[in-house]
């Protein structure tokens, strides 16, 4: 089942939270949306739900390709997941699986014994069907959450919808779920949309990311794409840290102090103020000049208890930079508090004017 997202704007009184979203999820399809909080993604998700109308004449909605306007929440075949665990405290886990096929209108309500194998089904799909007599209070965080997951799937819901679904569990939970739920998708390959502001969950479990900002899509792409292509300044900087330089391109070239690159549009010669972006890991560190373009900086801070060796720097101009290595490297460099070393870009994107050059 796909799902188009066509000139979709919402507006909360003299509020846009929203403005003409345009989306296309293809069938079976994991698609994050990423973006800080308040960017309008619970909104474009209720909305998809039909939990939320989108501003009058705004746009459509269609479920493979079918206008889903007139239809109300129940006839979408929507399961929903949120962050915060919605299971019925009073009933087991069963029970609470069971829930959206017992309230079924009788006609349409599966016998009893179809019932109880599909919510077993279910709950060996989430892995926890030896917890059915359980209830929701004697379960973990992350177990209540696959609960959730295994409650809304009973339906046979055409879309699955989760937000933050994982956004109130620890880190270590967090992230097993999330491997989980990327297998659990390729499995079952529901049509899904996931939200989430954590940038390391969109892009481990996502097929393609939806970067939001402000009520807009800043890009879509695959998590490689958005990672290494970033659209612009706002992408690239809420996709990881980034050290931010200012400077000048000039030429074909970019310059930062003493640094002189060459990575910058050739057919830009005009002077205009400009600013590079690199990431931790794309610098390199020297213990002497080597005569690659480089800059001078001394050492503040180093944080070796990780798969890379964390270091801050202070270049000359007063500006801190973070740089990863991998620990062969910085072994090989005999790193210590106050050393001065250079460093020196193996990869830069700059930006004019939000531009990528
Ligand atoms: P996100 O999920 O990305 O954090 P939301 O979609 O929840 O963002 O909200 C986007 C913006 O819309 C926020 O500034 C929020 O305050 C506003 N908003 C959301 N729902 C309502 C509402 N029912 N009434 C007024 N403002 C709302
Ligand atoms: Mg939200």
């Amino acid at each position: 089942m796909s799902i188009d997202i066509r000139q979709i704007s919402k507006t909360f009184g003299p509020f846009a939270a929203l403005k003409s979203v345009n989306l296309h999820v293809a069938s079976g399809e994991l698609v994050a949306l990423l973006g800080p909080s308040g960017s309008g993604k619970t909104t474009l998700l209720r909305i998809i739900a039909g939990l939320e109308v989108a501003d009058a004449g705004s746009g459509t909605i269609l479920f493979h390709g079918e206008d889903m306007a007139a239809r109300r929440v129940a006839e979408r075949r929507v399961g929903f997941v949120f962050q915060h665990y919605a299971l019925f405290r009073h009933m087991t886990v069963f029970e609470n699986v069971a829930f959206g096929l017992r309230v079924r209108p009788r006609v349409l309500r599966p016998p009893r014994s179809e019932i109880r194998d599909r919510v077993h089904d279910l709950l060996r799909l989430v892995q926890l069907d030896w917890l059915a007599d359980r209830y929701p209070s004697q379960l973990s965080g992350g177990q209540r959450q696959r609960v959730a997951l295994a409650r809304a799937l009973a339906v046979e819901p055409q879309v699955l919808l989760l937000d933050e679904p994982f956004g109130a569990l620890d880190a270590k939970v967090r992230q097993e779920l999330r491997r989980w739920l990327r297998r659990l998708h390729d499995e079952i390959h529901l049509t899904s949309v996931f939200v989430t502001h954590d940038q390391e969950e969109a892009l481990e479990v996502s097929d393609r990311v939806v970067v939001m900002n402000e009520g807009r899509i800043e890009q879509i792409g695959t998590p490689e794409e958005v990672f290494h292509q970033p659209a612009n300044e706002f992408v690239m900087n809420f996709l990881g840290n980034v050290n931010v330089f200012q400077g000048r391109a000039e030429d074909g070239r970019f310059f930062f102090g003493p640094l002189e690159v060459a990575s910058v549009d050739p057919d830009r010669a005009a002077a205009t103020d400009a600013r590079a972006f690199i990431r931790p890991h794309e610098l390199e560190l020297e213990v002497e000049a080597t005569g690659r373009p480089a800059f001078p900086a001394t050492v503040q801070h180093i944080n070796a208890a990780g798969g890379h060796v964390k270091i801050e720097l202070l270049s000359d101009t007063g500006q801190h930079v973070f740089v990863e290595l991998p620990h062969h490297r910085y072994r090989e460099l005999d790193l210590y508090r106050g050393r001065t070393v250079f460093v020196s870009p193996r990869s830069i994107k700059v930006f004019v004017d939000d531009y990528s050059i």
